[in-house]
């Protein structure tokens, strides 16, 4: 029966890991998968982690299951990190999800449950996986203008306009800080204005959070989220602990649904437990509880925040030594943005074609739209990109 399966192209970042490992150039740089990177080029294990597990170790006595919604103690530590106190507690839901993809892809079956025909609304360019997602569940993705290419910064009149074609019913996926692919983002006048716009039309917002505290600091880049939750009637929040905790393989997020009143927040709660259920019962519990460890001890929680800031520095830090380094070859201004962007992420707005001539040529590893992952790069390696992206002629 399996032979109607159709193969299905290869995961591009995937198909470029491949690559860049089969490349014996020594001097190659990889600046593809998402993950943060230390100087050399590690994805390092964060200390208060590594503390909470080597506890956890010692403590846990059992390892039967817990609730469908995961452990509540979890939801309550990541609703105050992402949300504080911007909304009261008797209208936030929340279930654990495996990774920020989970919630993303509960969140949108929750649309879908309760209105089969809303449209979603997406950044052009977005995250390729709320793409795919929402087309494999057969719901409709609407672009809205996001990137512009030529200041490299938010297009946010376009953006703005498409909106607006929202109506209630439909939602509007937003990035919460660090934008996938991009690395450009929206200041918080320009927030309010998305606001306004959400308030104007009835369209229901849905943000993606996976990088809080890759940009601005942890309670700066939850502003927006906290600004949008306590300003619309109803909202989605997908949380990713996978960047901030550095816990990919861990699986662990949160989906939280702010609702009208205490009365809805119940059926909200009870659906996202159903849909739990349907799609693999219990979330992921191990990282759920070094999360839930960290944030509940004043030692481990500060260890956590010095190293995430640590991580968040070194990222700003390679951020302004290639602008400043392109400044110095191209003597112009032209990749200030790099030094604006926020998060892991920028599209240098190359041509396929010159990322292509980079790779071949220097050993550059970026992906196909020209997204870099600065946490690849390292003192020594910024001067080469830089040139690489001079000759190229970008
Ligand atoms: N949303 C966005 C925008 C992302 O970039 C990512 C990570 N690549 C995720 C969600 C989810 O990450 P994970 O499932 O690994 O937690």
């Amino acid at each position: 029966m399996f032979e109607t399966l159709k193969t299905r192209p290869a995961d591009s970042i995937l198909a470029l890991m491949q690559m860049y490992k089969d490349d014996p150039r020594p001097s190659k740089i990889d600046l593809g998968v998402g993950v943060y990177k230390d100087a050399t080029g590690l994805t390092p294990i964060m200390r208060a982690v590594k503390a909470a597990e080597h506890q956890l170790w010692e403590a846990q006595d059992t390892k039967v299951y817990t609730g469908l919604a995961g452990d509540p103690g979890f939801s309550d530590a990541m609703i105050q990190l992402v949300l504080g106190d911007a909304v009261p507690r008797d209208k936030v839901a929340a279930v654990a999800t495996p990774g920020g993809t989970g919630a993303v892809r509960q969140a949108f079956e929750l649309i879908r449950m309760a209105r089969p025909e809303a449209r979603v609304f997406v950044s052009d360019p977005t995250w390729p996986n709320h793409l795919s997602i929402l087309s494999y569940l057969g719901m409709e993705a609407v672009n809205y203008r996001y990137f512009d290419e030529d200041t490299r910064a938010v297009d946010f009149e376009g953006m703005i306009a498409d909106i607006k074609g929202a109506k209630a019913g439909d939602v509007v996926l937003l990035h919460g800080c660090c934008h996938n692919p991009t690395g450009a983002n929206l200041n918080l006048a320009q927030w309010q204005a998305v606001v306004d716009v959400l308030l104007e039309t009835g369209a229901v917002p849905m943000i993606d959070i996976a990088y809080q505290g890759f940009g601005d600091g942890l309670e700066e880049d939850a502003g927006p989220t906290r600004l949008v939750a306590s300003s619309v009637p109803e909202c989605l929040i997908a949380a990713s602990c996978s960047k901030n905790f550095g816990i990919y393989r861990e699986r662990t997020g949160l989906l939280i649904a702010v609702s009208q009143n205490s009365e809805a927040r119940k059926l909200h709660q009870d659906t996202l437990a159903f849909l739990n259920r349907q799609n693999f019962s219990f979330p992921p519990d191990h990282g759920a509880r070094l999360v839930t460890m960290i944030l509940n001890d004043a030692a481990l929680k500060a260890d956590w925040m010095a190293e995430l800031e640590e991580v968040r520095g070194s990222m700003l830090s390679l951020r302004s030594q290639l602008a400043g380094e392109l400044q110095r070859l191209s003597g112009s201004d032209r990749f200030g943005f790099l030094a604006e962007h926020r998060g892991m992420f920028s599209r240098l707005g190359a041509s396929p074609e010159k990322v292509v001539e980079m790779r071949e040529t220097h050993g550059i590893y970026m992906v196909g739209d020209s997204r870099m992952n600065i946490a690849g790069l390292n003192a020594e390696t910024v001067p080469v990109l830089a040139k690489a992206i001079i000759d190229a002629g970008v």
